[in-house]
């Protein structure tokens, strides 16, 4: 797999010093993710307050792309409403259906577009979006708890 050797740097990077791993004890929902064509499996914890992403850990083992993905994707969401999580998380699965086609865009996505080159590789999409895919899922549950 040939990525743009500087966004092969954020990934790696993003992959040795991962951001937000290792769970919180609190938490306002809990998921467990996994992408069996792979191996990758990721474990995210979410802290809510109102509608704002209060909190986000997670932890997790796989491939680099699968890790430095959840990486990229609880820095972006911390801190950020549901809505706004939702819209990155929008941009990168159109990113990564791309088939390299668009670029992404740095603003909404961060060090999100350095996984850009991943969408030409169809195996290797799963692991990219694992991450953010968990996260949906957890953001989705909480407002179900909430409405309950
Ligand atoms: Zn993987």
């Amino acid at each position: 797999m040939e990525l743009d050797s500087l966004y092969q740097e954020v990934i790696l990077d993003h992959y040795k010093h991962p951001l937000h791993k290792g769970l919180s004890d609190e938490k306002s929902v809990q998921v467990h993710h996994v992408n069996p064509s792979c191996g990758d499996e990721i474990t995210l914890n979410l802290i809510f307050e109102g509608d704002v992403v209060q909190d986000v850990t997670w932890d997790g083992v796989g491939c680099s792309i699968s890790q430095a993905s959840a990486s990229i994707m609880s820095d972006l969401v911390h801190g950020k409403s549901v809505e706004q999580a939702f819209l990155a998380l929008d941009a990168f699965s159109e990113l990564m259906s791309s088939k390299g086609s668009i670029k992404g865009d740095d603003a909404i996505l961060e060090d999100g577009v350095a996984l850009a080159g991943v969408s030409k590789f169809p195996a290797r999409v799963k692991c990219a979006l694992l991450g953010w895919m968990a996260f949906k899922d957890a953001a989705l549950q909480a407002r179900e708890k909430e409405q309950k």
